[in-house]
C-alpha cells in the first residue's frame, strides 16, 4: 500500500485499422473509460497519458508509444496502464521484450487490465502465451485485409493510391482509370521508341536529355503535399522504370494489380510477384497503345541483341569503376581516342560525382603491366589461375554479359535509325550482323568446354594478344580509378587493381 503512493501512473491507448470488428469496445475512449475505473478503484495516480489513434500494433514505431517510453526514460513515470496486452503491441517477441526484460529493468509497473497481467502480481506465466495469440490475430486481420483487396482487384477495380504514369483516376469514379493527356503520349513515345529498338537505357537517357519530368516527379507536382525528397533515387528517369512501363498491361487497358506481396505483415518490406502471379483484368479502360505497338515494343527489347563485328568493345566494362562513387566507368569517343568516364558523372554531372576520367589506352597499358606478373607463376599456381579462369569464362556466366556488351554498341544505331541518320539500308545490314552475332554466341557455347586450351590463353595474355572483357573479368573483380591530379604539368592518376586470386608481387 505504501508503494502505490509513489507510483506516477501513465495510460497507454492505441486503436488500429485492424481492430475493426471489435467496434466500439476498442475504441479510444472506452480505453480510457475503463483505465480510469480500474486506476480509481486501485487508487492509483495517473500523470499522463500517450495515445496511438489509426496505428497498427504490428509496429513499435509509433508517435504515442515513443513518448511514453521517453516518459519512462525520463523517470517521468513508473506504472504503465493498457486495455490488454495486444494494446501495447502484436508481435509477441517485441512485446515480451518490453514486459520481460525493458520494464521490469526500469523499475516499471505494467498492468494489462483485461488479460488480469500485473508485473506486480506473481501470476504472470500467462502472458508469453497471450502474447502468441496476439500476434496471430494480427497476421489472421492481415490477411483478411489483404483478401477484401484481392476482390476488389478480380473485379478489376483499381484499387491504387496513386493512378499509373500516363493514366489519372476517373472524377466520377476512383477505382477506374482514364488517360492523362499530359503524360499519355509520353508513355506511347516510350513504346515506338523500344518498338524501334532503343534500349531501355537510351529511352531514359533521352527523356533525362529533354528533361520530361519522371514518373514520381510528375506525381509530386501534381500531389503537392508530396515530398520529392522521399523519390531521390527515381528523381530521374531509369532504364528500370522503362522496362516496367513496357511491360506493365495496363497501357493495353487492362487492369494489372496484385503485382506484389508483403512478406510479413509486421514489416513494410515488399517484394514483387511473377507476372504470371498478377491478376489481370482486361479491357477495363482505355489503352494507350495499340497491341501492335505493344508487342513489337516488347520483341524490339528482346532483340537488341546484334552487333556490328568491327565495333569497338570495351574490356573494361563492368570491371572498371569510379573509385568515389563505384560507379561503373563509361566509354566517351570512338577509337583510337576512347576516354573511360565515371559513369554517374557522365548521366548525372556534378551533383553526383565528379570528372573522373582516363585514357582507354593507358589504362590498357597499365593492365598489361598488371596481368605481366602472371607470367612468373609456377606450375601449381598456373593450374590454381586456370581453373578461376575456367570458370569466370563459362558461357552461363559471361553470355549475358556480352550481350548487355554488344547491345550498349547497337542501341546507338538504333538511335540513329530512329532520328533518321541511318538509312534503311544500313538497318537491314545490321539486322545481318544480328543473325551473324547470334550463331557465333552459339558456337562460343560450344567452344568453352573442358576442350579449351589454357596454355594458349595464357600465352594470349603474357603476349596480350587480345584481352577480352571475359579475359578480364576473370582476372580482376574490378579496377578502380581515382581522380586525377595534375603535378608538373603531368597527369597523377591512381589505379587499383582488384584481382580475383593473388598475384605474386
Ligand atoms: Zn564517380
Amino acid at each position: 500500500m505504501e508503494r502505490k503512493h509513489k507510483l506516477r501512473g501513465a495510460f497507454y491507448l492505441r486503436l488500429s485499422k485492424d481492430d475493426d470488428n471489435q467496434k466500439e469496445s476498442s475504441s479510444i475512449s472506452n480505453q480510457r473509460k475503463l483505465l480510469q475505473d480500474y486506476a480509481e478503484k486501485a487508487g492509483f495516480d495517473i500523470v499522463a497519458e500517450f495515445c496511438d489513434d489509426g496505428v497498427s500494433g504490428t509496429t513499435f514505431d509509433r508517435p504515442g508509444f515513443n513518448q511514453l517510453i521517453q516518459a519512462v526514460e525520463n523517470g517521468l513515470i513508473n506504472l504503465i496502464l493498457v486495455k490488454d496486452l495486444s494494446r501495447l503491441g502484436r508481435d509477441y517477441i517485441q512485446t515480451g521484450q518490453y514486459t520481460e526484460v525493458y520494464f521490469p529493468a526500469k523499475n516499471v509497473r505494467f498492468i494489462a487490465v483485461n488479460d488480469e497481467v500485473d508485473s506486480d502480481q506473481p501470476l504472470n506465466d500467462l502472458a508469453p502465451f497471450r502474447n502468441v495469440v496476439n500476434e496471430m490475430v494480427a497476421r489472421d486481420t492481415s490477411r483478411k485485409i489483404r483478401s477484401s483487396f484481392q476482390t476488389k482487384m478480380r473485379e478489376g477495380a483499381f484499387i491504387g493510391n496513386f493512378a499509373p504514369y500516363g493514366y489519372q483516376k476517373d472524377k466520377h469514379d476512383k477505382n477506374h482509370l482514364v488517360i492523362d493527356p499530359n503524360t499519355a503520349p509520353i508513355v506511347h513515345r516510350i513504346f515506338e521508341m523500344a518498338a524501334f529498338g532503343c534500349s531501355s537505357a537510351n529511352i531514359a537517357k533521352s527523356l533525362n536529355e529533354q528533361k520530361i519530368s519522371s514518373p514520381a516527379v510528375y506525381r509530386c507536382q501534381k500531389y503537392p503535399h508530396l515530398k520529392l525528397a522521399n523519390y531521390t533515387q527515381k528523381k530521374a528517369w531509369s532504364a528500370s522504370t522503362i522496362r516496367k512501363i513496357l511491360k506493365n498491361p495496363v497501357y493495353r487497358g487492362h487492369s494489372a494489380q496484385g503485382k506484389s506481396v508483403k512478406s510479413s505483415f509486421k514489416n513494410r518490406h515488399v517484394s514483387a510477384l511473377p507476372m504470371q502471379e498478377w491478376i489481370i483484368v482486361e479491357n477495363t479502360h482505355e489503352a494507350v497503345v495499340e497491341q501492335e505497338l505493344f508487342d513489337l515494343a516488347n520483341e524490339g527489347a528482346k532483340q537488341r541483341q546484334c552487333v556490328k563485328k568491327d565495333s569497338f568493345v570495351n574490356s573494361f566494362s563492368k570491371i572498371a569503376v569510379c573509385a568515389d562513387c563505384h560507379h561503373g566507368m563509361s566509354t566517351i569517343g570512338s577509337m583510337p581516342h576512347v576516354i573511360l568516364a565515371c559513369g554517374s558523372y557522365k548521366s548525372h554531372g556534378k551533383s553526383i560525382c565528379s570528372n573522373h576520367f582516363i585514357d582507354y589506352n593507358d589504362l590498357m597499358q597499365c593492365t598489361r603491366e598488371v596481368l605481366k606478373r602472371y607470367a612468373l607463376l609456377d606450375e601449381a599456381e598456373k593450374q590454381e589461375v586456370f581453373a578461376e579462369i575456367k570458370e569466370e569464362l563459362s558461357p552461363s556466366k559471361h553470355e549475358n554479359e556480352r550481350i548487355d556488351e554488344l547491345n550498349h554498341i547497337l542501341d546507338t544505331l538504333y538511335l540513329d535509325y530512329y532520328a533518321g541518320t541511318l538509312s534503311a539500308q544500313r538497318f537491314e545490314q545490321l539486322k545481318e550482323h544480328y543473325e551473324a552475332e547470334k550463331s557465333q554466341l552459339d558456337s562460343l557455347r560450344q567452344t568453352v568446354d573442358d576442350t579449351v586450351d589454357f596454355e594458349k590463353i595464357y600465352r594470349d595474355i603474357i603476349r596480350f594478344d587480345e584481352l577480352s572483357p571475359q579475359l578480364l573479368s576473370a582476372f580482376f573483380e574490378s579496377i578502380e580509378i581515382s581522380q586525377g591530379s595534375d603535378e608538373n604539368h603531368e597527369k597523377q592518376q591512381q589505379i587499383v587493381f582488384h584481382p580475383r586470386f593473388k598475384i605474386k608481387p
